[in-house]
């Protein structure tokens, strides 16, 4: 993990592998100051707040989520007595989309031999993920801690002069999807509506909803953007999502009009340049989302994960590449 400084008031903390739960942070040096997103377990969060403290020397007083999932909200309860703001969908689905429960038991099953055995034959995915995320995190001790102060479309912070735009954008690629904005230095912190180096992983929303708000971060034209994962980039990081999702989508279209499975879709699909980024095979649920959008299906319609973490690992399988999630 590292800190990078982005602007004048604005730092990044970024995990250096880039898989699934690396989530980047952000801190705004200004009015008491402002963390964005808390990291997927305790020694992570207390990583960041250390390397946050060479700035900033007192605890942040506000947290802003910027949406539901766990690997952004796992460290809110370190900061005690913060005020914690997310859109107000966060409050309702963070029990039940971010319980840390469900992921402690996934990895104390992949440690135990007849489990273990158990998950292998039924849910092999699951099994691989949950040995990748044991390599780099221990979920022990999390509790969840809710948002204390919601909005509905936008909130303003006023941080010693310089506003802070806090824009909600969702659903795109989780339902509570916020931005961070500030103006006056030119740099969003986009939250999961940006991967970077990486490929997205969409659990909620639409194709035509996800590229618009990535048209809406270019019309707003910051000069440093702060992914939800992956490198500091800038407009270039809104462009290429926009480039991948279109591409995506389009392929998706035609190999669903020859009536092929998304997992075959997914094994097909060539991927060019993205092949590059990390976890390829994650295309899957990229693949699965534009399929539920040919068949007219509810975008909120739950995902089975364990059986989406076997496609991408029946994906990565069949490619010959590494599983990775
Ligand atoms: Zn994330």
């Amino acid at each position: 993990m590292r800190m990078q400084q982005v602007s004048d008031n604005c730092f990044a903390v970024l995990n250096d592998k880039n898989r699934v739960c690396d989530a980047n942070s952000g801190l705004i040096n200004l009015g008491g100051g402002v963390v964005i997103d808390t990291q997927s377990d305790l020694p992570h969060a207390r990583r960041m707040i250390e390397l946050f403290g060479k700035v900033w020397p007192h605890m942040p007083k506000r947290i802003v989520n910027t949406h539901e999932d766990g690997d952004h909200v796992w460290g809110n309860q370190l900061f005690k007595g913060a005020e914690i703001i997310a859109h107000r969908t966060v409050l309702e689905r963070m029990p039940h989309v971010a319980d840390p429960s469900e992921t402690q038991k996934l990895l104390a099953g992949a440690d135990r031999f007849l489990s273990r055995l158990l998950l292998k034959a039924i849910h092999p995915g699951a099994l691989a993920i949950a040995r990748q995320l044991q390599q780099d995190y221990d979920f022990s001790g999390i509790n969840l801690v809710l948002p204390t102060t919601v909005f509905d479309e936008r909130h303003v912070l006023d941080l010693d002069g310089t506003e802070v735009q806090l824009i909600y954008v969702g659903p795109c690629h989780q339902v509570g999807d916020t931005i961070v904005y500030l103006p006056k230095e030119r740099v969003l912190f986009a939250g999961d509506v940006i991967f970077r180096e990486c490929t997205p992983m969409g659990w909620t929303g639409s194709y035509e909803k996800w590229l618009k708000i990535l048209d809406l971060i270019i019309a707003l034209d910051p000069e440093v953007i702060v992914p939800g994962h992956g490198p500091v980039c800038g407009l270039e990081g809104a462009m290429e999502m926009k480039a991948y999702l279109d591409y995506v989508r389009e392929e998706s279209s035609s190999f669903f009009a020859r009536g092929m499975s998304a997992l075959d879709a997914a094994k097909r699909i060539d991927l060019g340049p993205y092949s590059a980024w990390n976890a390829p095979a994650r295309v899957y649920l990229n693949v699965e989302r534009a399929y539920r959008e040919f068949r007219h299906e509810v975008e909120d319609q739950p995902w089975d994960t364990a059986k989406s973490f076997d496609q991408i690992y029946k994906v990565a399988k069949s490619r010959g590449i590494r599983v990775e999630f």
